[in-house]
């Protein structure tokens, strides 16, 4: 059936249609002026000296890692409630995920539980800014500092959200973005590291592009890189949808406060998300908790599809995926929180377009099947 509501849709106007149809015109679909374009306006958008473009968010963390030096024997400690990419990164470079469990208002890595899971590996700490909205960025970064450790912002959900006026992105070494069509803004597939390492980000361009040694062309290969490169068919459709970032966010904020209205009088039927003091969310998704759940939660998904509305549980929790139990020997009760989050949220329609009517329609019909 097709969806009334899907969960998401992309905002593509004019300006994205001939930006790709000149790229395409043009001869040159990789290694283009529109990369080059897209970088420097992406870095200026969120705050950061440096911007290297990338294929997708996941390569991104990957460089970011091992730009780090992060490889075989070091552990990362990670949040279990993510998109599987961050950890997955992880596990590219040898090194080991440690997780930690998350605060149960915010969804963030719980800094209070990061200190007694660091060992003599640990060399980074990936904070997942989830769902839009930062991580407790004062602590992870005292804690960093304290332990010596090296930060790597998984910031692929909270594109332009801010914790205490500062971007996302831009509080460890490296941070990393991702434009996969569901995101605050999309280039189809694509992601973007940002720093303000002149160092970092000269590793990041080597390691997109096969390991060539800066600004020698072909004459040498210094060390193991990858074909991660953004080609230009996305970079132009990057540059067009920055134009509407603003725009982007401001909806997105505006719905949220419409389902947050509108969702009110049902609290004990759903909570609604909870925005930590100095932050300011920028809702990748809309996620509500429903109680009391269990197996409810997934019989509401199904009857919201039936009747047109997009929903998806959000998130599963990385530990308890088969891969991950085979290989790190994790299982239920590991992180309570992160698991009881996974068994009562599902994801509602949020993009540019939904009305405020569209809303009361899409929060009668949850209250109704509830
Ligand atoms: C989207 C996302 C990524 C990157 O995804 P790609 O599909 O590789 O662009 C990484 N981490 C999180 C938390 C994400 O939501």
């Amino acid at each position: 059936m097709k969806l009334i509501y899907p969960l998401a849709r992309p905002n593509i106007s004019k300006k994205e249609e001939r930006n790709v149809l000149s790229v395409l015109r043009s001869g040159t679909l990789s290694i283009g002026p529109f990369v080059e374009e897209f970088e420097k306006k992406f870095a200026k958008a969120v705050g950061s000296k440096y911007a290297c473009a990338v294929s997708s968010g996941t390569a991104g963390l990957h460089i970011a890692l091992v730009a780090a030096g992060i490889g075989e024997g070091d552990e990362v400690i990670t949040s279990p409630f993510s998109f599987i990419a961050s950890s997955n990164s992880i596990l590219y470079t040898g090194a080991r995920p440690v997780f930690v469990d998350v605060d149960p208002l915010t969804y963030n890595i719980d800094p209070s539980k990061i200190e007694e899971k660091i060992t003599r590996r640990t060399k980074a700490i990936m904070p997942v800014h989830i769902f839009g909205q930062l991580c407790d960025m004062h602590e992870i970064m005292r804690i960093a500092k304290k332990h010596k450790l090296i930060v790597i912002e998984d910031a692929c959900e909270s594109l332009k959200a801010t914790y205490r006026g500062k971007q996302a992105g831009t509080f460890g070494q490296s941070g990393v973005f991702a434009f996969y069509a569901n995101k605050q803004m999309t280039t189809g597939e694509g992601g973007m590291l940002v720093t303000d390492d002149k160092h970092i980000y000269e590793l990041a361009k080597s390691l997109r592009n096969q390991g060539r040694a800066p600004n020698m062309q072909w004459l040498d290969h210094d060390r193991l890189g990858f074909n991660y490169r953004m080609d230009e068919m996305s970079a132009a459709l990057g540059v067009a949808q920055l134009e509407q970032l603003a725009l982007s966010i401001r909806e997105r904020k505006k719905i949220a406060a419409w389902y947050e209205k509108h969702l009110r009088p049902y609290r004990q039927f759903v909570t609604t998300p909870k925005v930590a003091p100095g932050n300011s969310h920028t809702y990748f998704v809309y996620v509500v908790q429903i109680r009391p759940a269990g197996r409810r939660r997934d019989a509401v998904i199904e009857k919201l599809g039936k009747r047109g509305i997009g929903s998806k549980p959000y998130l599963p929790s990385i530990h308890l995926f088969s891969f991950y139990k085979k290989l790190l020997g994790t299982k239920r009760g590991d992180f309570p929180i992160s698991e009881n989050v996974s068994d009562h949220t599902l994801a509602l329609p949020i993009y540019v377009g939904l009305t405020e009517k569209d809303i009361r329609r899409i929060v009668a019909t949850l209250i109704s099947i509830l």
